[in-house]
């Protein structure tokens, strides 16, 4: 079985090399002896609708103004593709598009795709960019590391949960210690993250994300897994 993952958008949203997710998974995928067809999925372009992962990479505010319209137009697709059990994968300027509006630098709001109740703002006055390594602890998944560079300043509504508790960096807004969003939508799961780097950097997360895709007998998976992440620890000093 050949199970097909998309990259919405690669040649604007793929800041910092997020592309670098979909190789993570495809590396963890041939561990696991799993068949991926990757569908690179440009404007005006139709998703592939047996896909199991949609991943939204960062862009600067002009590339996120470019693919807008496009991606609202999806809106309904991509919400019953996510009820339907895909996993949507944003990252910094594709997790800001999730929400209710994106206010870029100069102030202007953009719609997001209102699949979560949370919205970006910009910086205020004397705010910075927030840019550096980041570290923040998630339940899920323990330490999680990564890159994050962004302007914009992301506050989840009441009924959602953070990825993950900041330990050092901005995450979502510098200010209220969260960082990321991780929500079951339906059968599927949205997560959305500041973090670049984050599945080649956090392997557990690619890792959980494959079982989830692949939906096959994980028993097996596990063995695999524990063997390669227990000789990587070897190598590791930490
Ligand atoms: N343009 C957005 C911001 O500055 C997102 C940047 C990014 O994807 N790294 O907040």
């Amino acid at each position: 079985m050949t199970i097909t993952i998309t990259h919405l958008y690669p040649q604007h949203m793929s800041l910092y090399g997020d592309r670098g997710n979909i190789l993570a998974l495809l590396y963890w995928a041939s561990q696991l002896n799993l068949k991926i067809n990757v569908q690179n999925c440009s404007l005006n372009e139709p998703i592939d609708q047996n896909t199991k992962l949609i991943m939204l990479g960062g862009g600067q505010d002009h590339d996120q103004e470019k693919v807008l319209k496009d991606l609202l137009n999806r809106r309904n697709e991509l919400n019953d593709l996510i009820l339907g059990g895909a996993i949507f994968l944003g990252i910094c300027g594709g997790y800001q598009l999730l929400g209710e509006y994106y206010e870029v630098a100069d102030g202007k709001r953009l719609d997001g795709l209102n699949l979560l109740g949370l919205y970006t703002k910009k910086a205020g006055i004397g705010e910075k960019r927030i840019i550096g390594n980041v570290k923040a602890k998630s339940n899920l998944f323990g330490l999680l590391t990564g890159f994050e560079n962004h302007g914009g300043r992301t506050f989840l509504g009441r009924k959602l949960k953070p990825l993950a508790q900041i330990v050092q960096g901005g995450g979502n807004n510098a200010q209220d210690q969260t960082e990321g969003v991780l929500q079951n939508y339906g059968q599927g799961l949205i997560i959305g993250t500041y973090f670049h780097g984050f599945l080649p950097k956090n392997r557990q997360v690619a890792q959980f994300i494959l079982k989830k895709i692949a939906q096959a007998e994980t028993e097996n998976f596990e063995n695999i897994l524990e063997n390669i992440n227990q000789k990587i620890c070897n190598y590791l000093p930490y």
